[in-house]
């Protein structure tokens, strides 16, 4: 049976911080400012003689650090640090690697405001970025230019559900002296991208990893080195532009990485059984977790075990009238709710190429096949398989 070498969930059990007075449950450190007891230490500290030392929270916070400890050991990363969203995480990222004359190369096949960030607001900074079909390695080589410097792809891309060959992607990036950074959005703790080849992994946190629809946050995983780039006070991007994680928010989900693992199993298995009883109906859903998916057997080979192959699904449905009917009849039906996001316990259906890709030009739109008529599906796990699937159809038959 196959083994997750580095064993997520084992690693994220030996993460263990007491409370006060021993309680299971460490404490909130909502602290904006933290004393000294001698001016001189506090002059070391910005002179960068003095570190370890806390002193004010947009710079380190125990409970913000707390949550980048938990989750840098379940990626199996030396670091980890949680920030504002998704997009803070991407952009302060990239910025702290990139600068005016450099050149980014990205995956065509991401979330549409990663897109327009690579499309619109780097270049007005000098950033460089050439779009390319991830999966196919020459074409990727062939981008290669003596400034890039970061590969950039979704492991499994939103919404498209192409599946980035991390290991094949380092191999050019080595010989490069570029950084690889994969957004593992889709998948936390079901691919582990560091010991695959990553150097720096990104989260959108407001999905899977909170789980609840409930908060927006981000982090960042990678090098001791680099998460303290990210801080530094003359040259950090997180330090100096500001988007930290609340450390309420850090609290919310350090505890919500213990179920992490659980929840992402029976997300696997809930878009399994939809999409396999799709398949059998003669529809053509993309599941990667299928064995007709063109990709299947990479994501097979780079997902760690017992985990599935995520909750995301997307089907053509043919228009985007077709598929405005579907998504409304499967909320009145109470088979999904009708939502931009993902990683909710309840099934959220949207359609990306009129919200979520709609930043993707409509001709470049066509070439990745997102056309208007796609339904995204993010499966959720509450809910009798069954009893939902039946939802599913009698809303399908109605209009099809
Ligand atoms: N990365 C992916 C794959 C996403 O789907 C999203 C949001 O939808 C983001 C990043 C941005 O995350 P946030 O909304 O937390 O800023």
């Amino acid at each position: 049976m196959k083994k997750d070498k580095h064993n997520h969930v084992q690693a994220l059990r030996d993460v263990q911080h007491f409370g006060e007075e021993g309680g299971v449950v460490p404490v909130i450190d909502v602290a904006a400012t933290s004393t000294f007891m001698h001016p001189k230490d506090m002059e070391r500290v910005f002179d960068g003689e003095l570190q370890g030392c806390y002193l004010y929270s947009r710079h380190s916070n125990p409970t913000v650090n707390m949550f980048g400890k938990k989750l840098a050991a379940m990626d199996a990363a030396e670091a980890a640090l949680g920030v504002s969203s998704g997009m803070a995480a991407i952009c302060c990222t990239l910025e702290q690697i990139c600068s005016q004359g450099d050149h980014i190369i990205a995956s065509d096949t991401i979330y549409g405001g990663s897109y327009a960030l690579f499309a619109h607001l780097f270049p007005r900074k000098g950033i460089e970025v050439s779009f390319v079909d991830i999966a196919n390695l020459d074409k990727v080589k062939a981008c290669v230019k003596p400034n890039t410097k970061v590969i950039y792809a979704e492991t499994v891309s939103n919404p498209m559900l192409a599946v980035a060959d991390i290991a094949g992607l380092k191999k050019i990036t080595v010989a490069n002296h570029a950084q690889l950074v994969i957004d593992n959005t889709f998948m936390p703790s079901i691919v582990t991208p560091i010991p695959l080849g990553a150097d720096i992994v990104v989260y959108s946190c407001t999905k899977y990893i909170s789980g609840a629809s409930d908060l927006i946050a981000g982090a960042i995983v990678g090098s001791s080195d680099f998460i303290s780039s990210l801080l530094d006070i003359n040259s950090g991007h997180v330090m100096l532009t500001g988007p930290v994680l609340d450390p309420r928010i850090s609290h919310e989900l350090y505890m919500r990485l213990d179920h992490l693992p659980v929840r992402m199993k029976a997300h696997s298995d809930a878009a399994l059984y939809f999409a396999e009883k799709l398949e059998e109906r003669g529809l053509k859903p993309v599941y990667p977790g299928l064995k007709s998916h063109t990709s299947h057997k990479l994501l097979a080979d780079q997902v760690n075990a017992h985990t599935g192959f995520g909750g995301m699904v997307a089907l053509n449905v043919g228009s985007l009238e077709k598929a405005r009917s579907l998504a409304e009849k499967l909320q009145n039906e109470k088979f999904a709710l009708f939502a931009v996001s993902l990683g909710f316990s309840r099934t959220l259906v949207s359609i990306p190429a009129a919200s979520t890709s709609s930043e993707i030009p409509a001709e470049d739109r066509e070439k990745l096949g997102l056309s208007d008529g796609i339904l995204r599906f993010s499966i959720g796990y509450l809910g009798d398989l069954e009893v939902m699937t039946k939802r599913f159809f009698k809303c399908f038959d109605e209009i099809f």
